[in-house]
């Protein structure tokens, strides 16, 4: 499984729809101070359940639309879809590419999609259960998370170990039955 594309719409400082193209290898991401960099990788991790507009360096999660600039008018919502290439089948559903979409709109509505379809923000989670990939998995490192892995309490760095072991799901099922 790799990352293909990811689109951007009205997300922070992307005001036009932009489309990024990715082949199966690394990727670097350059270009100035300000630049918009770190609102590619928010991106990601808002698309795939992100909750945390501190950790998306805002003060409300309304802060990721674009909020308009001397020449150009705010625009009234966010998107962000991010496809991966499941030709391998490591996300647990029968379809060979997956897309995951997510869009705000400044009244506070939002919606989620997997390929198209209206989903909870539970189901983009569980898909993402056990890959490393979702919004809490190792595949995105931010600034200062190295350090958090390291200073971390022993249960907060037993979660990675969950999460590389693939056991996350069944804890969630288990802790969810148990509410019932
Ligand atoms: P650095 O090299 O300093 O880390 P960077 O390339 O990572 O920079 P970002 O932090 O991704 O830059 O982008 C910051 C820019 O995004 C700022 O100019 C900021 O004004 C802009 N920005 C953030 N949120 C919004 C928003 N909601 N609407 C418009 N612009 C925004
Ligand atoms: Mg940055």
């Amino acid at each position: 499984m790799y990352l293909k594309s990811l689109e951007v719409q009205g997300f922070k400082s992307f005001a036009n729809r932009i489309l990024f193209q990715f082949h199966n290898g690394i990727t670097a991401v350059v270009g100035p101070n300000g630049s918009g960099k770190s609102n590619v990788s928010d991106a990601i991790r808002w698309v795939l359940g992100e909750q945390s507009a501190k950790s998306l360096r805002g003060g409300s999660m309304q802060d990721v639309i674009f909020a308009g600039t001397q020449t150009r008018k705010p625009m009234s919502y966010a998107y962000v879809s991010i496809t991966f290439d499941n030709a391998d089948h490591l996300l647990p559903v029968e379809y060979d590419e997956v897309t995951v979409a997510r869009r705000l709109y400044r009244s506070g509505e939002s919606e989620y999609l997997i390929n198209g379809t209206e989903v909870r923000m539970r189901d983009v989670q569980e898909l993402f259960f056990d890959t490393g990939i979702g919004k809490e998995g190792y595949s995105l490192i931010g600034q200062g998370q190295v350090e958090k892995i390291l200073n971390g309490r022993p249960d907060e760095r037993r979660e990675l170990f969950d999460e590389a072991a693939g056991i996350v799901k069944y804890k969630h099922r288990k802790a969810s039955t148990l509410k019932k």
